[in-house]
């Protein structure tokens, strides 16, 4: 039976769902069979025009709120999340075709993490005091931490709960307002951490949902009520955000694209090595920005690498419905990246690279691809230099440290990086000379809620997660205190 994703309505404003089928229709496509499971509207203009007043209007209150109740009801939307899991789950399966063996521990469980943690730290979001000498009595300064007001976020569609939350966590926690747009591709998400904000009490109009194409992103982007715009996203939109932001001096925070290097040394652990690997390049279909696509391993480990990266494909891909939970490979989210994929695919063959497995479209409906090895790739080649975002693997081979950390570092792009060796010197040292935001020694692709994550270069701007993406929420006034005369020339 086909299943239903219908939400109540296409958008989420004012504390309410709201629909209006003038918007151009935006259908909701199953990845794992190509249907249509829901149909939504795009936002007209004049709910865009009633989700940014109601969130100015709103965000006015929702910062006098003492922190410690923002952070209870933040802690209240984690729980609600926690206890409804499943049912999160299922539908983030839908929107996106993860298996739901994936998005059960995390997609909504990383949002409640995220909701949990900036909930905890939100009554401790505090300016600082700076004595200016002269001892007690004499003048001083403090530091207040406001927020920014309305924040605009803008979601990809690989990771709809996980990245809706990740801003909306810290930029509420803060006292600011959100309104929302995730991406056209998976709509669904998003509107259910509406309902269970407001199920735990957050006050109407505080997190807004408006969906839409580029086209809405844009106006949001570009009206002067909002302060600050979190994109996560591809690096030709971010620039483009980028450079509206800066026409009204806004705030950024920008999640964008990778080609991270993952460097396995002779010496690593060969099976966590191949682990991470896999993590590292299938894990969602190979649909994550900060994947390691650029797998460097030594030569005195790269047959034995090989041999057993193969067979564990060989051995463990269960390809099917994504909402069995035998299943632990799901299909592309779209025909479009699919069709983007197979061509980074034919580019391999034909500059060089030698296809070790997969590399061709599933036979069965839906958008599955193989996954897809490429061994004797060379930094030149296209599929070692851009983004493929899907489950392509490139194997380069390397000879000695300094030689990988500079074709390492020699990309655009500066998301994250990963390094494998027993030799912990080695290791630190590797990471230190990575030229990116996020790194990772002896496993691959963690993003725990505490740890700071983004990217340096084209990769992006500012960090989500961690005590730092409290500086991307606030800013700070400084309040000079006179404690004595006023002295002046004449
Ligand atoms: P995309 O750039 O096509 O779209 C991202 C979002 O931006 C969508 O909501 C889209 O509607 C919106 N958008 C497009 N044009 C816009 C414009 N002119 N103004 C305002 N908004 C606009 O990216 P995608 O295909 O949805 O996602 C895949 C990309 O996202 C990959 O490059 C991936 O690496 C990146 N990504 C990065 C992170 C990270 O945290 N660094 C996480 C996930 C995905």
């Amino acid at each position: 039976m086909k299943p239903n994703a219908q939400p109540t309505a296409s958008h989420f404003i004012n504390g309410a769902p709201v629909e209006d089928p003038a918007g151009a229709p935006l259908d909701v496509i199953y990845p794992a069979t190509g249907e249509v499971i829901a149909r939504l509207h795009e936002a007209t203009p004049a709910l865009i025009e009633e989700a940014l007043e109601s969130a100015g209007a709103a965000q006015r209150e929702w910062a006098a709120v003492p922190g410690r109740e923002r952070g209870r009801i933040l802690i209240r939307a984690a729980e609600i999340i926690r206890a409804r899991n499943r049912d999160l789950s299922r539908i983030e399966t839908l929107d996106t075709g993860k298996p739901l063996t994936e998005t059960l521990v995390a997609d909504a469980a990383s949002g409640a993490d995220a909701l949990e943690y900036f909930g905890g730290l939100a009554a401790s979001i505090t300016g600082e005091q700076i004595p200016l000498g002269g001892g007690p009595g004499g003048d001083f300064a403090y530091t207040l931490r406001e927020p920014l007001g309305v924040c605009v976020g803008i979601g990809a569609w690989n990771y709809p709960t996980q990245i809706a939350c990740w801003k909306a966590a810290p930029a509420l926690a803060c006292g600011n307002a959100m309104v929302f747009k995730p991406s056209e591709t998976t709509p669904l998400g998003a509107l259910k951490l509406a309902e269970i904000l407001h199920e735990a009490g957050l006050p109407a109009g505080v997190f807004n949902v408006v969906q839409g194409a580029g086209d809405v992103g844009a106006v949001l982007v570009r009206d002067p009520r909002v302060a600050k715009i979190s994109l996560t996203g591809s690096v030709p939109t971010g620039r483009k955000v980028y450079a509206m932001a800066a026409e009204g001096m806004k705030h950024v925070t920008m999640e964008l694209g990778g080609k991270s290097p993952l460097i396995i040394f002779d010496d690593a652990d060969l099976e966590d090595a191949v682990s991470a690997a896999i993590l590292g390049n299938f894990y969602s279909s190979g649909q994550i920005c900060s994947n390691g696509t650029r797998v460097f391993v030594q030569p005195a480990i790269k047959e034995a690498f090989l041999a057993r990266l193969g067979e564990r494909i060989k051995a463990g891909v269960v390809m099917g419905d994504p909402l069995d939970e035998a299943t632990n490979f799901g299909p592309m989210v779209s025909e479009g990246q699919l069709r983007l994929a197979l061509g980074y695919i034919h580019k391999g063959i034909e500059e060089g690279a030698r296809l070790v497995t997969g590399g061709r479209r599933a036979d069965r409906p839906g958008f599955f691809l193989e996954p897809t090895v490429f061994a004797d790739v060379t930094d030149e080649m296209t599929i070692a230099r851009e983004e493929i975002f899907g489950p392509v693997m490139s194997v380069l081979d390397f000879n000695d440290e300094a030689e990988v950390i500079a074709r390492a570092n020699a990309s655009e792009y500066g998301l994250a990086g990963g390094v494998f060796t027993r030799d912990l010197s080695r290791a630190h040292r590797v990471v230190a000379a990575l030229e990116a935001g996020t790194t990772w020694i002896n496993t691959y692709n963690l993003t725990p809620v505490e740890m700071p994550f983004g990217g340096v270069k084209a990769s992006g701007l500012g960090r989500e997660n961690g005590r730092a993406a409290i500086e991307h929420y606030t800013q700070v006034k400084s309040v000079y205190v006179g404690m004595g005369g006023v002295d002046a020339p004449f």
